[in-house]
């Protein structure tokens, strides 16, 4: 493994725990328990996100990374004892047959799994949602109960995190458990004395189900200039080679000019000088820096510069494979060139 990385023990406990849209509490216990000391300020707001200031002259700056991951939801259980569910956000439906999930209960973790058909007997016909069940051990509704489960009970990948090759990560939730990673390093390493700020370093809620969550921190920390830190995709496989732009694992963080998930009225485009400006530092400090214009998804920072009166908004990505599947991965190098950037850009004037 990469001897620079700062800290892969805490990235393997942030990813591991659960945290649907709406159920974030044990990834934002996590990161308020990894904070240094020397953060006096911390709170959460009644919808959930958490918000750390860093107090300081100038400029309000708000940082911003989700907390909240993909998952499924059960929606019936089945007199077999087997679940039907939802998806909760954009999870990979290719990506789930054959796969171990973890459903959480009110009585804790149940090992549970998903059907796939015998290779024998595939018909090979494109995956639907009705085609997807739970398999948890049981053979009967009376035994679901006794194990506690509900409708409502959510599931998550049952996929830890590992590292392989020199470089890369891999497991459930980086998208964007590393963003709060990032945010939680320049906690730790910024020295408020430095600081051309008064920064705001803000961990979001429920993101994958609408963009929307980090409205409601927005609004309170009325910030000058808000930058999000999110996941984006990778174009380095084979499948993917020269599909949209040129992003790679290893390339560096990405600069976003444009995203959209078209016909959902999901759309981000930065305020372009601040870009053309953290672009020339990210030059002037030797920090390699991707660009990236994207179809097919957005983020968190979106609705924010709307919420903000117009605050200027930039968003970072780390590039991942396999977005929304038990096996995103990430090249560490660009997770450490993005704290680079980050505490380039917090000391530099915008
Ligand atoms: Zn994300």
């Amino acid at each position: 493994m990469y001897k620079n990385f700062p800290d892969f023990e805490l990235l393997e406990r942030l990813t591991a725990v659960p945290g649907v849209p709406g159920r974030e509490e044990p990834t934002a216990e996590i990161i308020r328990s990894s904070l240094p000391s020397k953060i006096s300020e911390c709170s959460v707001d009644r919808l959930g996100n958490l918000v750390v200031h860093i107090p300081g002259k100038g400029k309000r700056v708000m940082l911003a990374a989700h907390m909240d991951e993909v998952g499924l939801i059960v929606q019936r259980i089945l007199p077999s004892g087997f679940l039907k569910i939802e998806r909760l956000g954009g999870t990979s439906l290719r990506a789930m047959p054959g796969s171990r999930l973890s459903l959480w209960t009110s009585n804790g973790r149940i090992s549970a799994q998903v059907v796939v058909p015998p290779q024998h007997l595939d018909n090979n016909e494109p995956l639907k949602l009705t085609d997807i069940f739970i398999d948890v051990g049981a053979s009967s509704i009376e035994e679901t109960t006794t194990m506690g489960i509900s409708v409502g009970d959510v599931l998550t990948w049952d996929s830890p995190l590992r590292s392989f090759g020199e470089f890369f990560v891999s497991g459930k939730a980086l998208d964007d458990r590393l963003g709060c990673f990032i945010l939680i390093q320049l906690a730790k390493q910024i020295k408020p004395q430095d600081l051309k700020y008064d920064l705001y370093l803000t961990f979001t809620v429920q993101e994958e189900s609408m963009l929307m969550g980090g409205v409601t921190a927005a609004r309170a920390i009325k910030p000058d200039i808000i930058i999000g830190i999110d996941g984006t995709f990778a174009f380095d496989t084979p499948d993917l080679e020269g599909n949209q732009c040129d992003l790679r694992l290893g390339n560096g963080p990405a600069l976003k000019w444009m995203d959209a998930i078209r016909g959902k009225l999901a759309s981000f485009v930065p305020n372009h000088k601040l870009a053309i400006k953290v672009r020339e530092i990210a030059l002037k400090e030797n920090i390699p820096l991707q660009d990236e214009v994207v179809t097919g998804m957005s983020t968190a920072v979106t609705p924010l510069q709307y919420t903000a009166e117009g605050a200027a908004a930039l968003a970072l990505s780390v590039p991942l494979r396999y977005h929304h599947t038990p096996i995103e991965t990430a090249d560490v190098r660009d997770v450490e060139n993005i704290i680079l950037l980050l505490k380039a850009i917090l000391m530099n004037d915008l």
